[in-house]
């Protein structure tokens, strides 16, 4: 339970709602910061303006998943009002008030080590990462399904990067019957890409292995997808790159040569918003209850 503690929400999207009713369900009291144009109330938790707000009692901030602006700005879909966290509202918290984002940026990173409060990024952490990748792998196959007029059961893919996302994309495409090869640079990813009963090689012999794809699906977060690479591909084939902004394709080249290539960033909060919240209320209830915990320690 998280009975006694108090916490600011500001601002976010529809997966911060899933973490307002867990955190309300375990009996945190909050304050609703950007939420003045939500509908829905919740018992436990007060919408509030952000000169309202009384950091000076405030165990934590929740923040939405990009975290602030490099003006300091939040993101606020329930709200018309411009939501600006500043240092000399974290300097007015409790001291072992903890700051939780889902990313971060030197601004946020700036104001939090100028008031000595704790930042932490959920997306950094590995359970995260790897609940993520469910609905992401879900939205990469719709769009698979959305942008090619063959079946993903008996198409040939590659998939770049054996990380939390490549992995479950690999195994998943293969599960719905396609033939999937995997890139990685590691030895022991390409040992485990072979466990996995699927083709490994290696990243330096992308060029001479992408002839046959009919998909490609990268999730490494560096160009490696090269106008090079590109030229090697079937002029039908698709590329989706999954990694995060700008991605790891020329896409430039990708337009020139004719060859559809679609970034396709954030595909949790769109397929299934829900679930994302989910997965971040979960794990932020959890790290609530066990700052209570060390807190509760410390006092006796
Ligand atoms: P991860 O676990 O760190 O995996 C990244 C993979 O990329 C690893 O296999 C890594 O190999 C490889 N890689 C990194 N830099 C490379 C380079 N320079 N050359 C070759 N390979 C390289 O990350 P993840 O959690 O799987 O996420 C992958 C990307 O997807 C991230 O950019 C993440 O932000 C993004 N993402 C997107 C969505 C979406 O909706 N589109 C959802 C979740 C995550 P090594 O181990 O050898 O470094």
């Amino acid at each position: 339970m998280l009975t006694g503690m108090q916490i600011a929400v500001i601002g976010g999207d529809a997966r911060q709602l899933e973490i307002i009713r867990k955190l309300t369900e375990l009996d945190a009291r909050l304050s609703l910061i950007g939420f003045e144009q939500l509908d829905h109330a919740f018992t436990g938790a007060v919408k509030e303006k952000l000169d309202e707000v009384n950091f000076s009692n405030m165990d934590a901030l929740i923040l939405p998943v990009p975290g602030t602006d490099l003006e300091g700005q939040v993101e606020t879909i329930f709200s018309n009002e411009k939501v600006i966290l500043t240092g000399a509202m974290l300097d007015k918290t409790l001291e072992n008030c903890t700051i939780y984002s889902g990313i971060s940026n030197s601004y946020l990173n700036g104001i939090t080590k100028q008031s000595k409060r704790t930042l932490v990024q959920l997306f950094e952490r590995d359970d995260v990462a790897i609940y993520n990748s469910i609905p992401t792998v879900e939205g990469t196959i719709m769009m698979a399904i959305q942008h090619t007029d063959f079946t993903i059961h008996g198409s040939n893919i590659t998939v770049l990067g054996l990380g939390r996302v490549g992995m479950s994309v690999a195994r998943t495409f293969a599960a719905l019957g396609a033939k999937v090869k995997v890139g990685a640079r590691k030895s022991e990813h390409l040992a485990r890409i072979t466990e996995m009963g699927l083709t490994p090689f290696h990243l330096n012999n992308l060029v001479n292995e992408v002839k046959d794809t009919d998909i490609l699906i990268n999730t490494a977060p560096h160009l490696i997808v090269t106008a090079m690479v590109i030229s090697k591909l079937p002029s039908h084939s698709l590329i989706i790159d999954l990694a995060s902004k700008p991605g790891g394709t020329d896409f430039r080249y990708a337009e020139k040569r004719g060859i559809k290539a679609l970034l396709a960033p954030g595909l949790p909060g769109i397929v299934a918003p829900k679930t994302a919240g989910q997965i971040l209320a979960n794990v932020l209830a959890q790290l609530l209850q066990d700052d209570l915990r060390r807190r509760k320690g410390k006092v006796k």
